[in-house]
């Protein structure tokens, strides 16, 4: 069959729509491990899994035969199709409208893309423009700006591409098309020039302004953001929206972003070029700036795509503009939030400074700040605290409305586990400390969320309500405890590998209690070491330290992996000195590991108990009952023994 070609719309469209898991899984058996799929590669045979499927790069990678691609490949190689055979049998599937090229349009659509190159190229001379007039004695006060109030040195004016448009009318009009020879229509589609109101001719749009080149992720520039020197409104203008620039699609910095957010698996977005910019100059470089509106689902979609476990934390300004603007975001992206789709959190920073006040005004201002980022707080602890802060809930009324507020709140989170974790995170906020009303706030809680959805279920027998006395749980938030498991992780594997006498120590203790490394890059290390012990036990047994090397060389098999791990091979001075205290650092990690094990029975409790009815059902309601109460005394057993050490571990902690 003769395929006409397609239109690169309808390319797109399918590039969009098709689900990388979906496809591949029509063909081979794929199971949940993390935030990724594996399964047995379908290109060669093998009998343990290293096919992997990554649904948020929207890839797969072959780990035995180095296969990899996107959708469209996979279903290119497994069906030896060509690239417009797949399109178009996706198309079909997803009920896509074909549209294909006649020869004509194929001319138009050869046209627009010379267009386009044309408007990158006038964008790129008119940034060099203004680069070249901030040296020049009319941006003088420009530059002065830059380096004295925002702190810029040369290095990163160059490397923002900053510069400066002129207090005259038409200096840049005359530059590209007179001197250049640019026509005039392509520099005003470039959104650069105006046509006068009055009478012929054009005017520059920017005009004594310093000029920040918005770029593209490849980093050609596709837009500017002009600030007024003076007291001139708007203090920022920004391009129009044209052929090259969309401010709901784009995010600035991103070109010089991308590789530190998939390095470090978070992404951070600020309010302004200015933040963006003093947080790249200090060395922070996983960060962006949304374009002064509020962060649309696209921008996000488009950060997604470098994070593998999905997490973005929102720095925007604290006041009251900030806090609207963060609410405004959240807004936006809610619906992927309360899916689990993105683990988004919120920063704000002390005295309601913004990124660039802060970094100036903070002595280890950036060490400082990314101390807050690892404690940022997840966004629905943000927006109920928003909730709670001012409000006295001794008032029944205050307290009724918080409630009311909470549950709406509570109400769209579609992951059951994360409804029980909030219930529960909730329940402890507004019981204030009289941890005897807790449970009848979980239980009030799930009432009005069950009336939400519109199916009552029975009232619970009230006299049996009062034995639930349970102590309150440890203070700490999610993202804390997922720092310091971390770091409890990685002490405990740091130990392993560079103190041989402590194995044993630590592989009984993990036995003892059945404890396992919750974080990927950890379990997968605790594998291979397993795996090496096991075939290299003889050698191992005379020179117990070559286990680093024999891991290392297992680099070349599982690149990707080891590269998240390396970091543990390494022990410098300070960290070998700190290693003198072994056997009190590897009680105090193993009890961070078991903190995970006993709040996920807790949670599971609270969900069986909630679900039970007392009149029916008293005895296996108050067996659940017990395991709440078992697992929060353990709970705080546990958080006495992090408590007195904890500081050993941030000690040891990678920094
Ligand atoms: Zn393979």
């Amino acid at each position: 069959m003769q395929i006409p070609r397609l239109h690169p719309d309808t390319i797109a469209q399918v590039k969009e729509r098709v689900d990388i898991v979906d496809v591949v899984s029509e063909q081979v058996v794929l199971r949940k491990r993390g935030k990724e799929y594996v399964g047995l590669c379908p290109f060669h045979g093998e009998k343990t899994p290293s096919f992997t499927v990554s649904p948020n790069k929207q890839m797969y990678y072959c780990f035995g035969c180095g296969t990899g691609g996107t959708a469209i490949k996979f279903l290119m190689e497994a069906g030896k199709q060509s690239f417009s055979e797949v399109v178009l049998d996706l198309a079909r599937r997803y009920q896509i409208r074909v549209k294909t090229l006649e020869p004509e349009q194929r001319q138009e659509l050869q046209r627009q893309l010379s267009l386009q190159e044309q408007l990158y190229e006038i964008l790129a001379l008119a940034a060099s423009f203004y680069q070249h007039a901030l040296r020049q004695p009319q941006g003088q006060q420009a530059l002065e700006y830059l380096q004295s109030q925002r702190h810029l040195g040369e290095e990163t004016l160059q490397q923002f591409q900053l510069g400066y448009a002129p207090a005259t009318w038409e200096t840049l009009y005359r530059y590209l098309v007179e001197q250049k020879g640019k026509p005039v229509q392509l520099v005003k589609d470039a959104g650069l020039i105006l046509p006068r109101k009055s009478g012929d001719g054009y005017y520059d749009r920017f005009r004594d302004r310093i000029m920040i080149p918005i770029h593209d992720r490849q980093g050609r520039v596709i837009g500017f953001g002009g600030r007024a020197l003076g007291d001139e409104l708007p203090k920022y203008l920004n391009s129009p929206e044209t052929p090259l620039f969309n401010k709901g699609k784009t995010l600035y910095a991103l070109d010089k972003a991308y590789n530190a957010i998939a390095d470090q698996d978070q992404a951070v977005v600020v309010e302004g070029y200015f933040d963006a910019i003093a947080l790249h100059r200090v060395g922070i470089h996983n960060v962006v700036a949304s374009l002064g509106t509020a962060l649309s689902l696209e921008q996000m979609r488009l950060l997604l795509r470098y994070t593998e476990s999905n997490q973005i934390i929102l720095n925007f300004d604290a006041d009251k503009a900030g806090t609207t603007a963060t609410e405004r975001a959240i807004g936006e992206i809610a619906d992927l939030a309360y899916k689990g789709q993105v683990q988004l959190r919120i920063l704000n920073l002390p005295d309601g400074k913004d990124a660039d006040e802060f970094l100036t005004h903070t002595p280890d201002g950036a060490e400082q700040y990314q101390q807050l980022l690892q404690n940022a707080p997840l966004w629905l602890h943000w927006q109920i605290d928003q909730l709670i802060i001012g409000k006295d809930l001794k008032q029944a009324p205050q307290f009724k409305q918080v409630a009311q507020k909470i549950v709406k709140l509570l109400y769209k989170l579609e992951d059951v586990n994360q409804q029980t974790y909030y219930i529960d995170y909730c329940a402890e906020k507004l019981s204030q400390g009289q941890t005897n009303l807790i449970p009848r706030l979980i239980q009030n809680f799930q009432t009005q969320l069950n009336k939400l959805r519109q199916t009552p279920i029975k009232k619970d027998d009230k006299s049996n309500r009062k034995q639930h006395n349970l102590p309150v749980s440890i203070d700490l938030s999610l993202s804390q405890e997922h720092t310091l498991l971390q770091e409890a992780e990685a002490l405990l594997l740091r130990i392993y590998l560079h103190r041989p006498e402590y194995r044993q120590t630590i592989i009984d203790i993990l036995d003892a209690k059945d404890l396992l490394f919750s974080l990927s890059p950890h379990r997968f290390l605790w594998q291979q070491i397993l795996d090496v012990q096991s075939v290299a036990q003889s050698v191992l047994l005379q020179h117990p330290e070559k286990l680093i090397s024999l891991l290392q060389d297992r680099s070349i098999q599982f690149p990707e992996e080891m590269v998240l791990v390396e970091h543990l091979f390494h022990l410098n001075e300070k960290r070998s000195q700190d290693l003198t205290r072994t056997p009190l650092a590897i009680r105090t990690a193993a009890a961070c590991l078991e903190v995970v094990t006993w709040n996920k029975h807790k949670r599971y409790c609270i969900e069986q108990w909630q679900k039970l009815n007392f009149a029916t059902d008293p005895k296996r309601k108050e067996y659940y009952s017990q395991g709440i109460r078992e697992a929060y005394k353990r709970l705080q057993e546990l958080q006495k023994i992090r408590q007195t050490n904890i500081l050993d571990i941030h000690k040891f902690a990678p920094i």
